[in-house]
């Protein structure tokens, strides 16, 4: 007897699942925090281990049954350790903003201070915004970056600092195009004795090939997802230092979080084996070169990017920059024809967070795919050829037709062959 296939089991939902790969398969993916996981990585993500409870740490658990799944767990943790020459990891959080909720369990009371780069100026929502729990439970400060570049104004986060006196200090983006200083931020942190908490949810692939500095030498702290320029499952990760890990480890399970998810944490040691390869060193380097080639394709047709330019796989566009467009809008005509990216909002944006004035791109999944600065400078004549006319329909028909055809050509890792 063969078990019945999600096929015939829930024919509705296999349908939309196999419409979900054609989209992936058939659009160009610019948002920044998406990629292609491998055929490897999504195999162990669909595996039994999904099947299993471990709640504790390999050699210290609450269920017996462990023999494989205390061996799952520390190849993930010997791998980080390796890659990111960390003292301590902990493999277990679920999603990049539970990691987060750890380091403040952590280390914090409720009603401490801490400091963040603001939501509008790059920062994510974890790092104390107001909507967020970690606004609303603790007393949150912003920096953010100058009106004159973009860049994050290191003056102001030491004035901030030494104002306020935060518990944590934390850097890190999602919509930041530049390298940050994370030395920098090491030495204000000393100086106010606050623990330096570096996010590197957006980057940790690019750390992990070379193409990003790394905040682990300077960090008491660094938190990630997984699943981002990262390239593995979805899921979180905090690597520390030696003496924070009791902590760290306390403070994830039992303080926020119950049993991991093991057929994650199998994933992301594939995905961490992955990243290890010097030809995820080249991809790491390709994602940036393509970025770069994206950026100054869109400024020479007159785009105004913020901050000027890209350093890492991800630029911000002020599309109301000398065009009738806001970034909802253009954001809706893009995915229209093909080209898949988010409304972003820019630093002193006038517009509501919504419809905001910018749209986030970013190229590590089309680097999955292969592409290269050539098809940087296609995608930019596509942006451009439909912002010119966001209300054409018609256009926007030929346009993914061509964005189809093209890739056709360059096969998405981990999608079904067709
Ligand atoms: C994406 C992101 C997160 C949150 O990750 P989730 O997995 O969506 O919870 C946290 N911090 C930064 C800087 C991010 O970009």
């Amino acid at each position: 007897m063969s078990e019945a296939s999600l096929q015939q089991v829930d024919p509705e939902l296999a349908r939309l699942i196999a419409a979900e790969e054609t989209r992936q398969a058939q659009k160009i993916r610019l948002i920044a925090s998406e990629n292609y996981a491998s055929r490897a990585v999504l195999e162990a993500t669909g595996s039994v281990l999904a099947n299993k409870y471990s709640e504790g740490y390999p050699g210290r658990r609450y269920y017996e049954g462990q023999q494989y799944i205390d061996a799952v767990e520390q190849l993930a943790i010997d791998r980080a350790q390796a890659l990111f020459g960390a003292e301590a990891v902990n493999v277990q959080p679920y999603s990049g903003t539970p990691a987060n909720l750890a380091v403040y369990l952590a280390f914090c009371n409720a009603g401490d201070t801490i400091l963040g780069m603001g939501l509008p100026h790059g920062g994510h929502l974890s790092h104390g915004w107001s909507v967020s729990i970690t606004g609303r439970y603790f007393n949150a400060v912003h920096y953010g970056v100058r009106r004159e570049d973009g860049l994050v104004d290191l003056d102001q986060v030491r004035e901030l600092a030494r104002q306020h006196r935060p518990r944590l200090l934390w850097a890190g983006f999602s919509s930041y195009s530049r390298v940050l200083d994370w030395g920098a931020f090491a030495a204000i942190a000393r100086e106010v004795d606050a623990i330096f908490v570096a996010d590197m949810a957006h980057v940790s692939g690019l750390v992990a090939g070379g193409a990003y500095p790394s905040p682990v030498p300077h960090a008491d702290v660094v938190t990630t997802t997984t699943h981002k320029t990262l390239r593995g499952p979805r899921g979180g990760m905090i690597l520390c230092r030696a003496a924070h890990r009791k902590a760290i480890n306390a403070a994830v399970f039992p303080g926020v979080q119950g049993g991991p998810h093991n057929h994650t944490t199998a994933a992301l040691a594939v995905a961490l084996k992955e990243a290890a390869t010097p030809a995820f060193g080249q991809y790491a380097q390709q994602v940036v070169a393509n970025a770069r080639a994206l950026a100054e394709a869109l400024r020479a047709k007159d785009y105004s990017i913020i901050s000027g330019g890209t350093d890492n796989h991800l630029l911000v566009v002020d599309v109301t920059h000398n065009r009738p467009l806001s970034g909802k809008g253009a954001a809706r005509a893009l995915d229209a024809a093909g080209l898949v990216c988010s409304a972003n909002t820019i630093p002193f944006d006038p517009r509501k967070p919504f419809d905001p004035s910018g749209i986030r791109l970013g190229t590590p999944a089309v680097t999955s795919r292969g592409m290269r600065e050539p098809e940087m400078r296609q995608i930019a004549d596509w942006i451009d050829r439909v912002l010119k006319d966001p209300t054409n329909e018609e256009l926007q028909r030929v346009v993914a037709a061509e964005i189809a055809a093209l890739c056709a050509g360059f096969p998405a890792p981990g999608l079904p062959e067709r």
